[in-house]
This record gives C-alpha cells, sequence and structure tokens, in this order.
C-alpha cells in the first residue's frame, strides 16, 4: 500500500501539470516517487529498470550519495557567481572538457542542450562576421535530427513534426539527408568518405547555396532522437572535409552522445575528427543539475579578445555554470573514469546488441538493430524486404508489454509517415550485467508477443 493513500497524486498531476509529450507515447507515463541505480519506483510502489536513462541523460544512474553531498557543500560554500567574473568549480571543469576533448577549447555554460546550440549558432555567425565574411549566415543541419526546442536550435531541427505549428522560426537553417546506412544501402560503401550519397549530397548543397553564405554544420556523431542512425565509419571524416572546402566550422552536437552513451567520452572520437565547437549537456552532470557547455576551439574564441574592431559575445546567462552545477559535473566525471564507464558502455552495449541480434534478427518486424556503446536502436518494420515502418500499435504494444514486465524503453524517429518505428534501448551506463540481460530477455519477449 503506497505511504500517499490520502492524497490523489494521479488526479492533481493530471489538474495541474503540463507533461512533455504525454499525448505521444501514453504507454511511457507513470509517477515516479523515487530512483536508485538504475531504478525507478512510483508511487504504487511498482519498481522499473530505467533502460532510456531518462531522456538519455541518467548516466552514473540515480541516487548518488557523493553527488548529494558535494552539491550541499558547495551550496554553503558558495552558491553563485555569475560567469561575468569567476569561480573555482567553473575553471577545474572548463579545463577537465578540454582534457577529455582531447584539446584546447574555451567553454561557456548554459542549462540546456537548446541554449547550448544557440550559443554555437551566434558564436559561428559572429566569427565569420569579425573576419570580414559578413555573408556567412547559413547553418546546416540534416533531416531528422533534433537540436532542441529553442526557436534557432528547432530551425536547425530535422523534423518536421515539431515545427510547422511554431512556424516561422529563425531564418538561415538548411538541411540535408541523414546518413541512413539501413534505407539506403550505399551508404554502406567503401572507406572513401567522397563517395557516399549523404556527403555527395553535403558539397552539393553548400555549393548551391553558395559557398560563402554558410556560417557552420551541426550535427550529432550519430543521430539519436531521429532514430538512432549510426553512420558509415567514414562519413564525418567526409563531412568535415567537406565543411573545410567550402569554409564552415563544424559543430558536433553531443549532447546524448557526450559522457561515454557511446563508449568514449565524446561520439565523435569514434570517428576520428576535430570539431571547431562541441555542445553538450545530459550526461555532463548525469541530469543531477541543469548544466550545458558550448566547447569553442581556442583559436576562434581568440577572434572575439583579438586587439582591433573586435566585439565580445553579447550574450549572458544568469544560471548558466552555477557553481554547484559545475561542483556536481565535476563529481559525476570522476565517478565515470573511476567506474570505467565508458568502456562499461562499449563492452555492455556489444553485449546487449548482440544477445537481441542473435534472437531477433530472423523476426519478420525486426528490420534492424543498431548502435555504439549503450546506444541501441531497433527499427520494426512490417516487411523485410519493403522497409515500410511498422504499424505503430504494435510498436506501442511492445513498449507497454515491457513496461508491464518493469522495463521502461524508448521510441524514436519521426512521426511523418509513420518513422517513429525506432525503439531505443539506452540504460545509464553502471547498470550491472544481470541488469543489461534483464532488459534483453525482456525485450525479445516483448518483440516475440507481437502479431
Ligand atoms: N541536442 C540533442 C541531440 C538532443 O537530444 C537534445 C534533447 N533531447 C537537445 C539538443 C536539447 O537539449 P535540452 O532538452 O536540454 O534543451
Amino acid at each position: 500500500m503506497s505511504q500517499y493513500v490520502e492524497y490523489n497524486w494521479k488526479a492533481n498531476d493530471e489538474k495541474h501539470v503540463w507533461h512533455s509529450m504525454k499525448p505521444y507515447n501514453p504507454d511511457a507515463t507513470f509517477i515516479v516517487d523515487r530512483a536508485e541505480g538504475a531504478w525507478l519506483t512510483d508511487i504504487d510502489g511498482n519498481k522499473y529498470l530505467d533502460a532510456m536513462a531518462g531522456l538519455w541523460c541518467t548516466n552514473i544512474g540515480y541516487g548518488r550519495k557523493e553527488i548529494a553531498e558535494v552539491a550541499y557543500e558547495q551550496m554553503l560554500k558558495n552558491s553563485y557567481t555569475p560567469l561575468t567574473y569567476g569561480h573555482t568549480p567553473a575553471i577545474l571543469l572548463s579545463q577537465k572538457i578540454s582534457e577529455l576533448l582531447g584539446d584546447e577549447y574555451v567553454v561557456f555554460y548554459s542549462n540546456s542542450g537548446s541554449e547550448a546550440n544557440e550559443v554555437a549558432f551566434k558564436v559561428v555567425r559572429q566569427y565569420h562576421q569579425q573576419k570580414g565574411e559578413t555573408n556567412r549566415y547559413k547553418i546546416v543541419s540534416r533531416y531528422r535530427a533534433y537540436h532542441g526546442n529553442t526557436m534557432g536550435a528547432l530551425a536547425a531541427t530535422g523534423q518536421a513534426q515539431r515545427k510547422y505549428k511554431y512556424e516561422p522560426l529563425a531564418p538561415g537553417f538548411l538541411h540535408v539527408a541523414p546518413p541512413d546506412q539501413y534505407r539506403n544501402p550505399e551508404e554502406m560503401q567503401g572507406e572513401d568518405p567522397t563517395t557516399l550519397p549523404s556527403v555527395k549530397n553535403l558539397d552539393q548543397v553548400m555549393t548551391w547555396e553558395m559557398s560563402e553564405t554558410i556560417a557552420a554544420v551541426i550535427m550529432e556523431p550519430i543521430i539519436t532522437g531521429g532514430g538512432v542512425i549510426v553512420p558509415n565509419e567514414a562519413y564525418l571524416q567526409g563531412v568535415q572535409e567537406v565543411c573545410e572546402k567550402h569554409g564552415a566550422l563544424l559543430i558536433i552536437d553531443e549532447v546524448i552522445c557526450g559522457f561515454g552513451r557511446t563508449g568514449k567520452a565524446f561520439g565523435f572520437q569514434n570517428y576520428g575528427i576535430k570539431p571547431d565547437i562541441v555542445t553538450m549537456a545530459k550526461g555532463l552532470t548525469s541530469a543531477y543539475m541543469p548544466l550545458s557547455a558550448t566547447a569553442i576551439r581556442r583559436e576562434i574564441y581568440e577572434q572575439f579578445i583579438a586587439e582591433g574592431d573586435y566585439e565580445f559575445l553579447r550574450h549572458v546567462n544568469t544560471f548558466g555554470g552555477s557553481p554547484v552545477a559545475c561542483a556536481v559535473a565535476l563529481k559525476n566525471i570522476e565517478i565515470m573514469e573511476r567506474e570505467n564507464l565508458f568502456d562499461q558502455s562499449t563492452m555492455l552495449g556489444e553485449s546487449l546488441k548482440e544477445m537481441l541480434t542473435d534472437n531477433l534478427m530472423d523476426h519478420p518486424f525486426v528490420g534492424d538493430i543498431r548502435g555504439k556503446g549503450l546506444l541501441i536502436g531497433i527499427e520494426l518494420v512490417e516487411d523485410k524486404e519493403t522497409k515500410v515502418p511498422l504499424d505503430v500499435n504494435k510498436v506501442n504494444a511492445v513498449i507497454a508489454y515491457c513496461k508491464q514486465k518493469g522495463v521502461i524503453i524508448g521510441k524514436n524517429g519521426v512521426t511523418v509517415a509513420n518513422f517513429n518505428n525506432v525503439l531505443t534501448l539506452s540504460p545509464p551506463l553502471s547498470i550491472t550485467s544481470e541488469e543489461k540481460d534483464f532488459i534483453a530477455s525482456t525485450f525479445i519477449e516483448a518483440v516475440n508477443s507481437i502479431k
């Protein structure tokens, strides 16, 4: 029996709380009372293994005492200093982020992934202007990608269903095709990135739009929310070469892929590229505090502090990089390193993918199983030949089955033409091998249960 019998949580939730996406995925909603490790307990005492890590963000798992302690201590020591001045946790965290990125970056802090991307857009536009290239304002991203909910980040998002009610968004954003190896097998060929259709498409669009109008390209290393689209190993190299050819900067959105989700500190490190700007949020604090960061290559930052006709970035964020959030992020990263969670993500992810592939690849509804580290997508189709997306009721039935058996999974893609047919498994990186097995066996059972 719940301790809350006197208070009607469900009725008051319905009455007072505006949930994001509730009608989109009704099977996923429930009222959580507490969370520990990878497990959620709802107000009725039901327990669920969170195989989505919240919204792909609780990388070290829930309820870490060390994090609570560091937040408590930092609040007493110095609860707030704006980053118009400076404070010690921000300095240490920025240094740590550069270390993880493997190069010299300067870090601007905000509170959300969307804001981190907005900062990147302002930086690239002003950077080109200050170099005298005043026509470079366009930002290129990919269809299917999600980059946030603010008017610029939403304009960069390549998912029409999230946008059309709110147009006009910020102008100057263009989209190119995603590197979908499952639906376009030509994307699989070869080690030479210049032969990949998606790289050629990017090059063509930038040419036709006039190179001298393109400020930057933004992309995730692996498209996550848009349906776990893992590119050809050579793809990002190709993108970087195209950016260099056209004089555009490359922004990599690591909001989901960062902090071990794909088995490395950052997703782009799987592909041997050197981004100009890297944005990050979610796993930066494992969602213990709102914090995001825009890491800007030192040479670019220098354009903003040089003597002469240069101006500083006209952007202030009151809460961004608060001492408490930065201290929490530092402790979060310390835990990830101490517990070897990046390698663990690779190991458990490979094992999970193998279990799914061994047991489900021959299933008539399973089109593709893909991913890197603990970022796994399973694309469900009506027919393996035509690849028509599986009926949404059947996709939802898998989610409902898993929930009923105590595992929360995700559904991703785009609702346009039913392409939200990719189920996602992305648990905290700190799960045990037994928990990984439980996710696999429940998911396999759920898929086998649909008719
Ligand atoms: N970029 C990506 C790749 C994301 O997945 C998200 C959020 N899911 C964002 C940006 C925006 O982050 P936030 O919700 O913190 O604004």
